[in-house]
């Protein structure tokens, strides 16, 4: 057996993060994780685990080195660091998200390719592309151009991969560059205010009584497909293992509204539930966009959203339950 090979998980303190160390692990990897903090719901898979503020160009470079070499040693870098959250987050965080965000990806692109990094992964979104209506044909990658995405966080998206282009080019870096649609499954954030719409809504059941109600931002009708992370894992690795250059979308075709995705949690709970519509940061109506490049390297979802809710909404109860406790 050969050396197995080594891989970087940038934002591995984190949801997907933390999961991607798992399944790489399970592919026989040797990986380091690098975030400012550990994983919150249990420990990390990975065999070497630093924390760093990955704003600092000294701590990307430190956690690109494995001997002390010029040269990172490593084979793989994926790099998911960034300042996330949903809606509420996306739209009161603009500065930060902006300041912190663009300096990792700054850092982290230019000494990826400085130290001979071969193969470099970004993780964008598809806040990238603009808003739409529900039933609008459904958009290519290269459609993002000419941009209008309705937050900053997306237009830090837009920079930042084609950054990580350019220094693939000049330094013959393979840059795999996944739009990832919304993500959710156990393990992500579910309160606090960075949490998104599964998560939130999973939470808001979890805390309700049968026959309760609970509020959800906008009118209910704004649309989103949701892809379960376990799905989504898979996605990123074939993708990198991929030829496909340039940005690719990654997620599930099934198109549900926010009323919608409150009956599916109700329905897997076994809660009836009522809604009150409040005003709230909503976002985009609807964004539709094609899969079609993931899928030409054998990637499709697996996990569709009653089957990923009832994986996630009991650990999410759990969380619940454990929180009423410790108080
Ligand atoms: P997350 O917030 O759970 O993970 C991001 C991690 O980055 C966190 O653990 C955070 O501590 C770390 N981080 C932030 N700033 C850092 C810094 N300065 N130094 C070191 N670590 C830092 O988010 P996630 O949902 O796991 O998202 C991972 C990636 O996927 C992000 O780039 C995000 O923008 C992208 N993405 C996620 C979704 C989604 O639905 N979850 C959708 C589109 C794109």
């Amino acid at each position: 057996m050969g050396q197995p090979k080594k891989a970087l998980v940038c934002g591995a303190g984190g949801f997907i993060g933390s999961h991607l160390v798992k399944y790489l692990k399970e592919k026989g990897y040797w990986v380091r994780g690098v975030d400012r903090k550990y994983p919150e719901f249990g420990p990390t898979a990975a065999d070497d685990f630093l924390i760093l503020d990955l704003c600092h160009e000294e701590n990307c470079i430190r956690a690109l080195t494995l001997d002390n070499t010029s040269e990172s040693g490593l084979d793989e870098v994926y790099q998911l660091a960034a300042d996330m959250g949903g809606m509420g987050f996306i739209h009161s965080a603009e500065c930060e998200i902006m300041h912190n965000s663009m300096l990792i990806n700054v850092h982290m692109t230019n000494n990826a390719a400085n130290m001979g990094i071969k193969r470099y992964f970004f993780s964008s979104s598809v806040c990238v592309y603009r808003d739409m209506k529900h039933g609008e044909p459904e958009m290519t990658e290269a459609q993002a151009v000419p941009a209008n995405p309705d937050n900053e966080y997306g237009w830090e998206k837009l920079y930042s991969e084609r950054m990580a282009m350019a220094y693939g080019r000049k330094y013959g870096m393979n840059v795999r560059i996944a739009r990832f649609q919304n993500c959710y499954g156990p393990e992500g954030t579910w309160t606090g205010g960075r949490e998104k719409a599964p998560a939130s809504i999973c939470r808001k059941v979890a805390e309700a009584a049968d026959d309760g109600m609970i509020e959800v931002w906008g009118d209910g009708t704004a649309v989103r497909s949701y892809t379960h992370v376990y799905d989504m894992v898979d996605g990123i690795y074939r993708l990198m293992q991929s030829d496909l250059v340039g940005a690719v979308n990654i997620g599930c075709p099934q198109y549900v509204s926010v009323n919608e995705l409150v009956d599916t949690v109700a329905k897997v709970a076994g809660k009836k539930i009522s809604i009150r519509h409040i005003d709230g940061p909503v976002g985009v109506q609807s964004r539709n966009f094609s899969n079609e490049r993931i899928y030409s390297i054998g990637w499709k979802p697996k996990v569709f959203l009653e089957e990923g809710i009832a994986i996630t909404y009991p650990w999410i109860e759990e969380q619940v339950r454990k929180a009423r406790v410790s108080v």
